[in-house]
């Protein structure tokens, strides 16, 4: 068996959630300004999960299904799944939003931040699965990626040399180098790009799959 997880944001979604709710909220600039500040992730998460106070879980699902899915990449997560991998979602987003993602690909597992909801309201905190502290990771954001990679790994008893993982930016660049097969799929820093010899620069998740079977 083998394991394959994916980064949501810029990755299996041709967009990224936050700015698709921010943009319902008038807030961009506000994420913006957070997202490009010197804080550590964790703290970012927070801050901007603050920002969206007032949303409804339904206006996440809405927003997150209003973004398109990269092309083909319901053919590919299939294809993997044929191959007998366990496919999921690490992202350090929302889990109301990965879970909409992770049922419409029919994926095994989700790890994300989970904005909390009061009667349906975002109430502005954030429960961050976070993992750095425990394995040492430099990373220090709200999701470890790479935590959750061993993690899910250990608990359906796949060794680490079979697990592939893929991501788009220099936040997934602890589990795209820990991965057996660590892949930058149409990377948005140099970061995640010069973290892996396997980069993907065309906006089609089944080089993805060509690059993986390629490789075991
Ligand atoms: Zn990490």
């Amino acid at each position: 068996m083998r394991l394959a997880a994916f980064d949501m944001d810029g990755t299996l979604l041709s967009g990224r959630l936050v700015f698709a709710l921010a943009r319902g909220l008038g807030v961009e600039d506000k994420v913006k300004s957070i997202q490009d500040g010197s804080l550590p992730g964790h703290e970012k998460t927070k801050q901007i999960a603050a920002l969206f106070a007032v949303v409804s879980k339904k206006e996440v699902e809405s927003a997150v299904e209003s973004i398109p899915l990269a092309k083909n990449c319901e053919q590919a997560i299939a294809a993997l799944q044929a191959q007998g991998f366990k496919t999921g979602i690490i992202s350090d987003s929302y889990t109301a939003a990965a879970g909409v993602v992770a049922r419409r690909l029919n994926m095994d597992f989700v790890a994300a931040n989970d904005l909390e909801f009061e009667g349906g309201v975002a109430t502005g905190r954030v429960k961050m699965p976070m993992g750095w502290e425990k394995i040492g990771c430099k990373c220090h954001l709200s999701v470890c990626k790479r935590f959750h990679l061993e993690k899910y790994a250990a608990e359906f008893g796949i060794g680490i040399k079979d697990t592939v993982a893929v991501g788009d930016t220099r936040s997934d660049i602890c589990m795209v180098r820990r991965a057996g097969t660590g892949i930058a799929f149409m990377p948005k820093d140099g970061d995640i790009a010069r973290a892996t010899p396997n980069v993907v620069r065309t906006p089609d998740m089944m080089q993805v799959v060509t690059c993986t079977l390629r490789r075991i």
